[in-house]
């Protein structure tokens, strides 16, 4: 792919202590700040970015979009669920332990996005919006390329019946029943369908459970635990 680099994280090859080991990249989990900061150098080392020009955001399971043009004022990241740039040489980064890292690049118009789409953020569209908001920057939907990282998978994302008839309402791909028969969501096959829809067709999907794989960190499986991340850049 022309340009277009992305990558997930696992759990190893950190330096975070118990429950947060070892790679926990993210900073409201209650880890060490010192031990984040290592980690997020350690990983941008190895992936040949500068870790000062990686841009996370404060997720919050909403669909709002900013546009990134350097790094934040690290009192004011903003409260999204979207980063997109155009910016050459800056790394977009999203935070996710079941919920759905989503990377997007458009390397002919040089422009990307990272979307954290958990249920309600993809509910509420997160998807579509970073597409809106690349798309403004000069991206062409059938240029982009996705990818989406591990995460919790429908079989294993148990709801209420009431709340995968809400979710399914709103985007039917999203339906689904656990692998002992219950009422289940599957929000990377909600975010594929609203991207196909979109006009997005060179995707591919993690094949990785992040409930299931003792390799990765799970919210719904730990609780208490740490952040894997995505990050999507161009050349
Ligand atoms: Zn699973």
């Amino acid at each position: 792919m022309s340009g277009a680099h992305f990558a997930f994280t696992d759990r190893w090859g950190g330096v975070s202590a118990a429950p947060y080991e070892e790679l926990n990249l993210g900073g409201a989990v209650g880890d060490d700040p010192d031990a984040v900061r290592a980690n997020r150098e350690l990983v941008a080392k190895s992936l040949g970015l500068h870790p000062r020009l990686v841009v996370w955001m404060n997720q919050v399971h909403g669909n709002e979009v900013a546009v990134v043009d350097g790094p934040w004022n690290v009192e004011h990241v903003p409260q999204v669920d979207g980063l997109v740039t155009a910016g050459r040489g800056i790394a977009l980064a999203v935070l996710t332990a079941d919920c759905v890292p989503v990377l997007l690049a458009d390397p002919v118009a040089g422009v990307v996005s990272a979307a954290h789409a958990g249920r309600p953020g993809m509910v509420a569209g997160i998807v579509p919006a970073a597409v809106a908001a690349m798309v403004r920057l000069g991206a062409d939907p059938s240029r982009i390329v996705a990818r989406t990282g591990p995460a919790v998978c429908g079989r294993c994302y148990e709801v209420p019946e009431a709340m995968r008839a809400e979710v399914a309402a709103v985007e039917p791909g999203a339906y689904a029943e656990t692998s002992w028969g219950t009422p289940a969501v599957d929000v990377a096959a909600g975010v594929h369908a609203q991207l196909e829809r979109l006009g997005v067709h060179d995707r591919e999907q993690s094949p990785v459970c992040t409930l299931e794989s003792q390799d990765h960190f799970s919210y719904r499986r730990d609780r208490t635990t740490g952040r894997l991340a995505g990050y999507v850049w161009l050349d």
